[in-house]
């Protein structure tokens, strides 16, 4: 594994130079923030339940970064909308507990989430954007969501707040006195990181939040994320799949491959080497201006149907590296000599092998 490419030199160059001295990985002794124990979601259909999200174990700690990537439908949004609590039918959780501050949300009524959402959690979509309300001023939409979670304070006092809330996010006040439909998509998406953090949450679930914008503007919302993020602490969870932003912006990577975590590693160790076949595979197919049409890769082959998953390991059929007990023993995700997480037999015994909880 590890091959060095184009794409990979290059999202080794765009990562800060305080991303490189990260060692929070592997070094934090602080309590967690959000434990991920053993989560299986299903979307329960009439041929059967496909299987989204299969057992994943995940830690993060106070003011981390984590970025979930994958091929679509490998499971990273069902994740994130099962941290929130905002998956609806036919979606399911099956097992599992999210634990946040200590408090397991599956096992929270919907009127104690209603109030943990935006207080503890808060979700930024791509989808928020076209959230807003037209007929209403952006500062009554904030106000709106403050009312809501039981604030009683002056118009005065909440336009100061929501002032200084536009700020934060690199908007100018009279942005408050605006109406959606007066603002640039990119506008919108910060008018939705500034909702997000209105009441500063311990975690931030930011689910593509650039997808539906042009480069620049990504790179200045992403920008705009990783300041707040640093000024209020909150520790992020972004679900994307533009490993040139995912390399600026994350602490570490949870690359997820048919509702299963295949590795967790700090964003640089794995964006120079790459352990499970298929995060390599991923890397080597980022698209480069600089690269040959000739080296860029393609992952062979289709991820499987999740309503009917193959036995041993879910990769078998696409890897390159197979190995005969790769179709008949499931590979778990297990922690390497280095501190990282891998599910592959190539890095762990199979017989040996067990599920545990991961600590990053
Ligand atoms: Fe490939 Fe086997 Fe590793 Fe799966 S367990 S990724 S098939 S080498």
């Amino acid at each position: 594994m590890g091959q060095s490419t184009p794409a990979k030199e290059r999202l080794m160059a765009q990562q800060s130079p305080s991303q490189s001295k990260s060692n929070r990985f592997q070094s934090s002794n602080a309590e967690p923030l959000l434990q991920i124990k053993d989560l299986h979601v299903h979307y329960e259909t009439a041929d059967g339940a496909v299987k989204a999200v299969s057992g994943v174990n995940l830690t993060l700690y106070e003011g981390e970064r984590l970025a979930l990537v994958g091929e679509s439908g490998c499971g990273k949004t069902t994740l994130a909308l099962a941290i929130m609590r905002l998956l609806k039918p036919p979606a399911r959780i099956v097992q599992g507990e999210i634990i946040l501050a200590g408090r397991d949300l599956l096992k929270l009524d919907e009127e104690e989430m209603r109030l943990t959402r935006l207080q503890e959690v808060a979700l930024v979509t791509q989808a928020a954007m076209n959230a807003l309300n037209p007929v209403m001023r952006i500062e009554d939409q904030i106000i709106d969501g403050l009312v809501d979670h039981g604030y009683e304070e002056t118009k005065n006092t909440f336009r100061k707040r929501i002032h200084s809330l536009l700020e934060h996010v690199g908007l100018k006040a009279n942005v408050a006195r605006m109406y959606p439909h007066e603002l640039s998509g990119g506008m919108k998406q910060r008018v939705g990181m500034a909702t997000a953090t209105a009441l500063q949450p311990k975690l931030i679930v930011a689910d593509e939040p650039t997808s539906a914008l042009d480069v620049v503007v990504q790179r200045q919302v992403m920008t705009t994320l990783g300041r707040l993020q640093k000024e209020t602490g909150a520790s992020v969870v972004l679900v994307g799949h533009d490993m040139g932003l995912i390399a600026q912006f994350a602490d570490k990577v949870g690359v997820m491959y048919a509702g299963k975590l295949v590795e967790l590693s700090p964003v640089e160790r794995i964006v120079q080497e790459p352990l499970h076949p298929y995060s390599d595979l991923l890397l080597q197919s980022v698209p480069s201006l600089e690269a040959k049409a000739d080296r860029l890769v393609s992952i062979p082959g289709m991820p499987p149907r999740l309503i009917d998953l193959p036995p041993g390991c879910y990769f078998a059929p696409r890897c390159p590296m197979a190995m005969p007990h790769c179709t008949q023993i499931v590979p778990e995700l297990a922690p390497t000599r280095d501190g990282r997480y891998v599910a592959c037999h190539l890095f762990t015994e199979p017989s040996t092998t067990a599920a545990g909880e991961v600590k990053a």
